[in-house]
C-alpha cells in the first residue's frame, strides 16, 4: 500500500472567527527551525526504509506563509526517505491574501502542483464576519496567478450555514466561484467550535444560531448547481470536474494508510492510529531530542493506540461510505474482517434502508442522497 504524507504547517496571520485549527499567530520567527524540525521527523518516521507515497498535501494553518526554500527543503527531504510512486500529487494550501505570481512559481519549482484555497465567500459581510482577511477580488487574483504560474489543479473552498447568509447570497458565491472554473470544490458547512470568537458572539446575542433548514436548501441548491456545471458529487463535500478528484484526500475516504507529520498531525498506518503533539516549539524540540520509537511514529508523537478490530470495521464504514459513487464494498469488508456487515451490525443496514438513507447495489453499500446532509446520523450507527 503506497502512503499519503500530510504536513501541518501551524502558522496564521491572523485567526479567524471560527477558527480551532492547530495554528498560532505569533510563532512565525519559527519557520525554518520547524522546517528543519519536519525534515528531521520525514527520517525519524521512515527509519531507513524508503517506502512507497503517492501524495503530500501542505495543510495548516497556512501554508503559503512558509518561505518556498523552506516547501522545496521538505519535497527533498521526503526524497531522501521515501519513493514516489508516478508522479505524486502535492498540494498546497494557500490564504488568497498570501500569494503572489512570484510566490507561486517557486513552489511549482519546488514541486507543488495542486492548491487549494480558502475562498470560504464571495460576499463581503460573510468574509467580514468569518474575519478572513481577503476580499473576493484577492481570491480572483490568486486563481489568475496559480494559473499563469502553472498550477491549474486547484481547489476551492466555501461555506454555507454562516450566521447571516441566505439562500440567495449563497447562491451568489456559488456562481462567483464557478465562474473561475476551478476543478474541484469543497464546500463546508460552518460549525461554531467551542472557544472560537464565533462561539462568544453566539452566547452574547452578537449572532444567531444559522437554521439547520437554510443550510440543508443551501446544500440542496449546491448539489443542482454544480451538477449543472459539469461537477461530480463524489464526497459528502466535495465535487470534481473529471479526473481532478483529490487523491490525497482519497486515501482517508478509501480508509488507506497516511503519515501526519508537524504539530498537531495525525496519523494511520501500520496498525496505529496517532498524534504528533500540537504545540510548535515543544515539537521542535521533541524532534531534536534523538532517537525513533520506529515506523509510523517520531519521538514528537504524543499519543498513539493500536486500532482494534472493532475500530477498523467502523473506521472503514464511516470512511468509505463518504465516497458517494463507490460507496463500501461489502465482499471486501467480509474479507478483511471474516465477517458480514449483516454478522456485526445485525439488522442496521436493513433499517437505515428502511428510512431511505442508504441502499445496496451490485454488492455495495451506498448512502442515499437523502442521507447526505444527515450522513453522520447514518454514521453514529456503525460506532
Ligand atoms: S486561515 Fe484557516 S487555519 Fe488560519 S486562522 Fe483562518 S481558518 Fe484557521
Amino acid at each position: 500500500m503506497t502512503l499519503s504524507l500530510y504536513i501541518h504547517i501551524p502558522f496564521c496571520r491572523h485567526r479567524c472567527a471560527y477558527c480551532d485549527f492547530n495554528t498560532y499567530t505569533s510563532l512565525g520567527d519559527l519557520k525554518a527551525e520547524y522546517a528543519d524540525a519536519v525534515c528531521a521527523e520525514l527520517a525519524q518516521v521512515a527509519g531507513g526504509e524508503k517506502r512507497p507515497y503517492h501524495t503530500i498535501f501542505f495543510g495548516g494553518g497556512t501554508p503559503s506563509l512558509m518561505p518556498p526554500e523552506t516547501i522545496r527543503q521538505i519535497l527533498q527531504a521526503v526524497d531522501v526517505h521515501f519513493t514516489p510512486t508516478g508522479v505524486p500529487e502535492i498540494t498546497m494550501e494557500a490564504n488568497p491574501g498570501t500569494v503572489d505570481g512570484a510566490y507561486l512559481a517557486a513552489v511549482a519549482a519546488a514541486g507543488v502542483n495542486r492548491l487549494s484555497f480558502g475562498v470560504q465567500s464571495a460576499v463581503a459581510s460573510e468574509l467580514a464576519l468569518l474575519e478572513r482577511t481577503h476580499d473576493f477580488a484577492t481570491a480572483v487574483t490568486a486563481v489568475e496567478l496559480a494559473r499563469a504560474a502553472g498550477l491549474s489543479n486547484f481547489n476551492l473552498d466555501l461555506i454555507y450555514g454562516v450566521p447571516g447568509q441566505t439562500l440567495a447570497s449563497w447562491r451568489a458565491s456559488l456562481e462567483a466561484v464557478l465562474a473561475l472554473q476551478p476543478p474541484h470544490l469543497s464546500l463546508y458547512c460552518l460549525t461554531i467550535e467551542p472557544g472560537t470568537p464565533m462561539q462568544r458572539w453566539l452566547e452574547n446575542g452578537r449572532i444567531q444560531l444559522p437554521d439547520p433548514d437554510l443550510a440543508a436548501d443551501q446544500y440542496d441548491l449546491a448539489r443542482d448547481l454544480l451538477a449543472q456545471h459539469g461537477y461530480s458529487h463524489y464526497e459528502i463535500s466535495n465535487w470534481a470536474k473529471p479526473g481532478h478528484e483529490c487523491a490525497h484526500n482519497l486515501t482517508y475516504w478509501r480508509d488507506g494508510e497516511y503519515l501526519g507529520l508537524g504539530a498537531g498531525a495525525h496519523g494511520h498506518a501500520g496498525g496505529v492510529r496517532y498524534q504528533v503533539v500540537k504545540q510548535p516549539r515543544v515539537y521542535i524540540k521533541r524532534v531534536a531530542s534523538g532517537g525513533a520509537p520506529g515506523y509510523p511514529l517520531s519521538t514528537a508523537v504524543a499519543d498513539h493506540h493500536a486500532i482494534s478490530q472493532e475500530e477498523a470495521m467502523t473506521d472503514a464504514i464511516i470512511t468509505q461510505l463518504r465516497l458517494l459513487q463507490e460507496g463500501l464494498d461489502l465482499a471486501a469488508f467480509a474479507g478483511r474482517f471474516g465477517r458480514t456487515l449483516d454478522e456485526v451490525y445485525d439488522g442496521t443496514v436493513d433499517q437505515l434502508a428502511d428510512w431511505d438513507l442508504v441502499r445496496v447495489r451490485d454488492g455495495r453499500l451506498y448512502l442515499t442522497p437523502q442521507a447526505y446532509f444527515l450522513s453522520n446520523q447514518v454514521f453514529y450507527r456503525f460506532m
